[in-house]
């Protein structure tokens, strides 16, 4: 807690006339703060060894560059501009994240799920081809209008496509759906669900509860594929600022498949003449 102690003065404000005692609960300022901290702490240690590695391969060129061959020289270039590419994603993924905590509020509104899923499919079509992997939709039409922030949503489900078509083989398939679904317990009420499912390796058990974690990757994965460990942790922020929650159900060498269900937006729901959505 913290403690005020304030002198209240008269009403000519020339004597004092008590003292009034403020307490304050303040774990969640407490919390926040730890939380920062412990982020900032993560993440200039995930900055160091890209920027490590950068800078050897700067003097080794600057000291051995002319005895170096053409070769030699080509290999540590490359690899500096892949720790470069590294450096940009670990930026982006924290700006991201610190963002999403800022406080900063967000436009909500009117959000067309088939048109976020389009512009996924864009973004991913050459990637998976390169992989040949199967990239599908199934998106249920007409598909209601959800309550949601359009670049929030691409920002989650670039994430979670982006990782399936990572942690999925060659030949695999991944497939998007948005369909209409009613939760068992309110049969009336509508949501639309979202889902991403991959054919790749899966998820272990005990891994499962800890990929939302900032910084988790599964072992024995983490050098062979590019990663920061943020990624699925920006996408349950992002579901929590929808009010809802990202669930995962894996098998190991199987699959896995995310989904969260989005609320219905309501201004949708109205006669044309009273709501401001544009369709
Ligand atoms: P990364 O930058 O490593 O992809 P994420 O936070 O997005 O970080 O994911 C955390 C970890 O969860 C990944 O390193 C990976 O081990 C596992 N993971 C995430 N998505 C999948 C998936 N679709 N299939 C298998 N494993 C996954």
């Amino acid at each position: 807690v913290r403690i005020l102690l304030t002198t209240v003065m008269d009403a000519q404000r020339e004597k004092p006339k008590g003292i009034a005692i403020t307490i304050q609960d303040i774990t969640r300022e407490v919390e926040l703060n730890e939380a920062k901290a412990q982020l900032i702490s993560n993440v200039s240690h995930e900055l160091r060894t890209p920027l490590f590695n950068i800078k050897s391969i700067i003097e080794t060129i600057q000291e051995y560059g002319s005895e170096l061959s053409d070769e030699k020289q080509q290999e540590f270039l490359a690899t500096a501009n892949h720790e470069t590419d590294r450096l940009t994603r670990l930026v982006n993924d924290f700006l991201d994240i610190s963002r999403l905590e800022s406080g900063r509020p967000y436009q909500f509104g009117a959000v067309h799920m088939g048109q976020v899923i389009e512009q996924i499919l864009r973004t991913y079509q050459l990637n998976a081809a390169n992989k040949s992997i199967e990239l599908s939709t199934e998106v249920d039409t007409p598909l209601p209008a959800v309550w949601g922030n359009y670049d929030l949503l691409i920002g989650a489900l670039t994430n979670l496509v982006g990782n399936a078509l990572k942690f999925t083989p060659e030949g695999g398939r991944v497939v998007i759906r948005a369909y209409v679904w009613h939760p068992p317990s309110d049969p009336e009420q509508e949501r639309v669900r979202i889902e991403v499912a991959d054919t790749g390796m899966g998820i272990a058990p005990e891994d499962q509860p800890r990929v939302f974690e900032r910084f988790f990757r599964v072992e024995n994965r983490v050098h062979t594929l590019e990663g920061t460990g943020l990624g699925l942790a920006i996408v349950q922020d992002i579901i929590h600022k929808h009010n809802t929650h990202i669930h995962l159900i894996s098998e190991v060498g199987v699959g896995s498949t995310f989904w969260f269900d989005l609320a219905i937006d309501e201004t949708a729901l109205l006669p044309p003449e009273q709501s401001n959505v544009e369709t």
